[in-house]
């Protein structure tokens, strides 16, 4: 089970408990309710944490004509944020805020002590061949999941590690591993659906996707336990026209847009599973 599932159940309990204290028994057997019913609180608006890659000492891919990629992910990652924040269904964070340089396990910790719900990591590429443009979405593969899980489980000092809502450092190693795999696996296919909504998202966008876009890897920055993740290279700036394209303002709020309305389809999503 995930943090965020766990998280909901919680919420969903917490309602049926005030339900059950103040609503019914008052309208069975009291003819005038003494008390007033309260108002049913709004759901919690989910944290949604994006990463514009890169930043500071370290510009990331650079275009042919000078574009730099730490610049362009941080505009569409702004972009993206005033498109989520204009419904007022999130809140939302991002793991640097100017051009400065964050270490990649810092952008994870940021994104884990705040509790975020979903963690997009954005990114531009590069390649050999100029030809290579689209973009292309990853996850984190199963060989890095298991180390990360292993690794975290296996660590000397866990004493802050929270996984599911449960202290790892009053664990044993047998049990702490079991605890941070179940919570992986759970989060791993979160991750994988967020991204195969992108992926879809894009398409029916006319953003230009590579072949086989949806990608697994070993990125430091998708490996939160308990936080779905997906990391999004949105072109190549080694390619003429995708480094055009992602500097162009139109170009960079409608990928802004085709995000948003992923991390809308996500939610959505996880919201008819837990129904089902
Ligand atoms: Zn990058």
């Amino acid at each position: 089970m995930s943090a965020l599932h766990r998280r909901d159940l919680l919420a969903g309990l917490a309602g049926l408990a005030a339900l059950g204290a103040g609503g019914l028994d008052v309208w069975a057997n009291a003819p005038t309710p003494k008390t007033v019913k309260k108002p049913t609180p709004l759901p919690r608006p989910k944290l949604v944490f994006l990463d514009p890659g890169h930043g500071g000492r370290d510009p990331g891919a650079l275009g042919l004509r000078g574009t730099q990629e730490k610049s362009v992910v941080m505009a569409i990652a702004r972009d993206l944020q005033k498109e989520l924040l204009a419904g007022g269904r999130y809140r939302v964070l991002l793991t640097r805020s100017t051009d400065n340089f964050v270490a990649l396990r810092e952008r994870v910790a940021r994104a884990q002590a705040a509790k975020a719900d979903l963690f997009l990591s954005l990114h531009a590429d590069s390649h050999d061949n100029p030809d290579v443009r689209g973009a292309s979405v990853y996850t984190l593969s199963e060989e890095a999941t298991d180390r990360e899980a292993a690794a975290l489980a296996a660590r000397e000092n866990r004493a802050d590690a929270v996984i599911a809502g449960m202290k790892l450092s009053d664990k044993d190693d047998n049990v702490a591993r079991t605890l941070v795999a179940m919570s992986q696996r759970g989060t791993v296919n979160d991750s994988r659906r967020l991204a195969d909504t992108i992926v879809q998202t894009f398409g029916h966008n006319g953003v230009r996707l590579l072949p086989r876009t949806h990608r697994q890897a070993g990125f430091a920055v998708l490996t939160s336990p308990d936080i779905p993740a997906a990391l999004v290279e949105l072109g190549y700036l080694s390619n003429r026209q995708d480094e055009k394209l992602l500097t162009v303002r139109q170009h960079q709020v409608s990928l802004a847009r085709a995000l948003r309305a992923s991390v809308d389809a996500h939610f959505a999503a996880s919201a008819a599973t837990r129904k089902a």
